[in-house]
């Protein structure tokens, strides 16, 4: 067997899961097909996690998270699965070129963000349109328009409009998805311009900025460096081969099981929990 514990995405409840595997004697493989981290990347102020009253950054949090998994040996490897199929009692993995064995596997995948489906989108991603504040290059922050109307939207905005960038935020409806709270903070700054009932209908290139075109009837198009698409996220879990169920010895822990319930302590939690039950399943199965 390659690997006893395989655990699937370094974001808080793969690396939480990691950490109390660890701590259980077993040393599983943590995978990352990208920046350890997650979501949690893109998250300007957590104001719900416990033991920061004043908030905290999620790229400051993630750096605790880092640094504790590192402080107990812990290590990620920096592979994309691709494939997590049955073989007999175990699981066979194929990640970036290489296949493994393991026997049990932890999917910790979490989340991509929605995509918005018109003419110009998937053309202008990654340079002028992207769809995680965390990919945004300093070039295009002048001005960036967000199209979305929840909670990370939100955040977006205010993270961006602490840094100084002029936000246009055009949301499809009249009526903001989110907690007050943050309602109330965008509302209060000077440098977010909303930009209701608009339903956008195409992406342009326009020299060092892209345009937004709305729907016939629609406002004026927004002209900015860049776009933010914050419309919503959903799990990805092409990679299991079908029928995989989530039993032992497979587990399923953070956003990619939690619907709307997608919080760093629930993935924190999960990560725990997941991890106490393969110590026992595993003692139970030696
Ligand atoms: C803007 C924003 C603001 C937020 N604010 C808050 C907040 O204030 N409070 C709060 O509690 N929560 C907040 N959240 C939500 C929080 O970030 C998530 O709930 C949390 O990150 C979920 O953790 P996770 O480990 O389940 O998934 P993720 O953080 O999504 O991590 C999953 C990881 O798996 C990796 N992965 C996926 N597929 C593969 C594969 N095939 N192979 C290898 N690796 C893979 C991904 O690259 C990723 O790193 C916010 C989120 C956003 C986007």
């Amino acid at each position: 067997m390659d690997a006893e514990v395989l655990v699937i995405g370094a974001g808080p409840a793969g690396m939480t899961a990691a950490l109390q595997l660890q701590r259980s004697g077993i040393r599983p493989l943590l995978v990352e097909q990208d920046r350890p981290g997650g979501a949690l990347l893109n998250a300007g102020l957590v104001e719900n996690y416990p033991g920061f009253p004043a908030g905290v950054s999620g790229p400051a949090l993630v750096a605790r998270f880092l640094d504790h998994h590192r402080s107990i040996g812990g290590e990620i490897v920096a592979a994309r699965v691709a494939r997590v199929s049955p073989a007999g009692n175990a699981w066979a993995i194929s990640m970036s070129g290489q296949e493994i064995l393991a026997r049990c596997v932890v999917v910790a995948t979490g989340t991509v963000p929605l995509k918005l489906d018109i003419p110009g989108e998937a053309e202008l991603a990654g340079r002028r349109v992207f769809h995680e504040l965390r990919d945004l290059p300093p070039e295009t922050s002048g001005t960036v328009a967000i199209i979305g109307g929840g909670d990370v939207a939100f955040d977006y905005a205010l993270t961006l409009a602490r840094r100084g960038t002029r936000v246009s935020f055009i949301m499809r409806s009249g009526t903001p998805q989110c907690l007050p709270l943050l309602r109330e903070r965008v509302a209060a700054c000077p440098n977010i311009y909303l930009i209701l009932n608009a339903a956008p209908a195409r992406l342009e290139e326009s020299g060092d900025s892209v345009r937004v075109h709305f729907r016939e009837g629609g406002p004026e198009p927004v002209i900015s460096d860049g776009l933010l698409v914050a419309i919503g996220r959903r799990p990805d879990t092409s990679f299991l081969a079908a029928g995989i169920a989530a039993q032992p010895p497979l587990w399923f822990a953070g956003d990619v099981v939690n619907g709307s319930f997608r919080q760093v302590g629930i993935s924190v939690g999960d990560g725990l929990r997941c991890a106490m039950e393969i110590n026992r399943y595993l003692r139970g199965n030696r």
